[in-house]
């Protein structure tokens, strides 16, 4: 099933068309209306004139997710206040959050791409949607929500969490497809598994999983447990919130919507313009934005294009599963954090050496962080009782700083590896 036909499967050169005016359009925009990009264009020396055709976007200015925090909190919006109907913003650990805005039309965008979205998982209007993202300031429970409405299906908004009552609500009314990230996913399984609920007591048909990196084993754990289709959603706040991207029933990679959000992959390095299948950064460009624009906007997102007619019939340029971040920043249960956070709040403990190394494992399907630390030679020869205080101070100090529960071992002085390098500070267990 195709939500929208002609848009989903328009013929390659009558999109570029179609991609080039949305551009042109869109650069006029924020140049005449976000002083921020006015002044970022001035610099380089561009005109909103200078874009002739698309490959000209390589001439525009990147933003950054500093940028956006740096025009805190409305200074990236290309309308008046009362203009915008909706604010979300992105779960910020360092400093302000990343804010976005949305106008009625950007509202109605982005129903219509979750609309394409949840089709293409496989929901009609029969469908009941168990909504497991969570609502809030969060986009991913509304963004899934405005979706599920504009098919018409039946939208349960049940949130994240709280695992024995979505068990129950997903048995008692039936829900036939869940959207949740895929740890939550697979997490509700085994409980179900637990408490003896069995394939036979749940409709589930399909499943729509994202705002976390996942494998195919993990695919072919919840689709064998729930005995559903579970396929890949791919979005973020800085650009609309989910639905930028869909895996479609293929599994050959994520569908951009790229009549509304124009990709680029660059060089790590050297930030040029890669050509097509080569792995680079996902760069994105929001063509239809009306609330806040994003020109070039650098996702850190590790992936490469194809441009190929799919077997489901869409033209729309796939996007491989993303494998990892350019950045150093780690996503621990959705949550964003840099190996330098850690270090400083760890070096705010008097008692402790500056040797330290993260260790993320994901036991439970959950992400779980430990910080194994060298105390000081006075703290081990200390009684067992201190050095326990001294692990639940760190954890704690620890908590605070980052927002994240994390476990602390500490260890003898001169124990943990010592490089001549850049040492390796964060060792990932997970099976990504
Ligand atoms: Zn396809």
């Amino acid at each position: 099933m195709i939500w929208n036909k002609e848009a989903e499967c328009m013929p390659f050169k009558e999109r570029e068309k179609l991609q080039l005016e949305r551009l042109q359009s869109i650069v006029k925009k924020v140049y005449d209306n976000v002083p921020y990009y006015r002044k970022r264009f001035d610099e380089i020396g561009v005109k909103p004139e200078d874009i002739k055709s698309l490959k000209d976007i390589a001439k525009l200015p990147f933003t950054t997710k500093t940028d956006l925090r740096e025009g805190y909190p409305f200074g990236m919006f290309a309308v008046p206040l009362n203009e915008i109907v909706e604010i979300h913003t992105s779960s910020g650990t360092t400093g302000k959050p990343v804010v976005a805005g949305y106008t009625k039309k950007d509202i109605e965008v982005w129903s219509e791409v979750m609309a394409r979205a949840l089709t293409m998982v496989g929901a009609t209007k029969d469908d009941i949607i168990q909504n497991g993202y969570g609502y809030g300031l969060f986009t991913g429970g509304i963004g899934v929500h405005y979706g599920a409405q504009k098919i018409g299906a039946t939208v349960i908004p049940i949130s994240a969490g709280n695992t024995k009552r979505q068990l129950e609500v997903m048995v008692d009314f039936g829900s036939t497809i869940l959207t949740c990230t895929p740890s939550y996913a697979l997490h509700l399984a085994e409980v179900a598994e637990e408490a003896g609920i069995t394939k036979k007591d749940i409709k589930l048909k399909a499943g729509c999983f994202g705002a976390e990196v996942w494998t195919e084993k993990m695919r072919d754990a919840i689709e064998s447990k729930f005995n559903l289709t579970a396929l890949n959603i791919y979005g973020l706040t800085e650009l609309i919130g989910p639905g930028v991207a869909q895996e479609c029933p293929e599994k050959s990679g994520l569908h951009i919507f790229e009549d509304h959000f124009y990709p680029e992959i660059v060089s790590t390095d050297t930030l040029e313009p890669l050509p097509e299948g080569e792995k680079g950064e996902l760069v994105l460009t929001s063509l239809t934005r009306d609330g806040m624009p994003m020109i070039r906007f650098r996702t850190r997102d590790i992936t490469s294009l194809r441009r190929e007619i799919c077997k489901c019939g869409r033209t729309l340029i796939k996007m491989d599963r993303v494998t990892g971040r350019s950045d150093d920043m780690l996503k621990i249960r959705g949550v964003l954090i840099f190996p330098s956070q850690i270090e400083r709040a760890l070096l705010e403990i008097k008692g402790i050496e500056p040797h330290y190394q993260i260790i993320v494992t994901r036991p439970h399907h959950l992400d779980e962080l430990e910080i194994q630390v060298e105390a000081s030679k006075d703290i081990f020869s200390d009684e067992i009782k201190h050095i326990e205080a001294m692990k639940k101070k760190i954890e704690s100090h620890i908590e605070k700083s980052i927002g994240l529960r994390v476990k602390v071992t500490l260890v003898e002085p001169k124990t943990l590896p010592r490089s001549e390098g850049k040492a390796k500070r964060v060792i990932d267990k997970r099976e990504l």
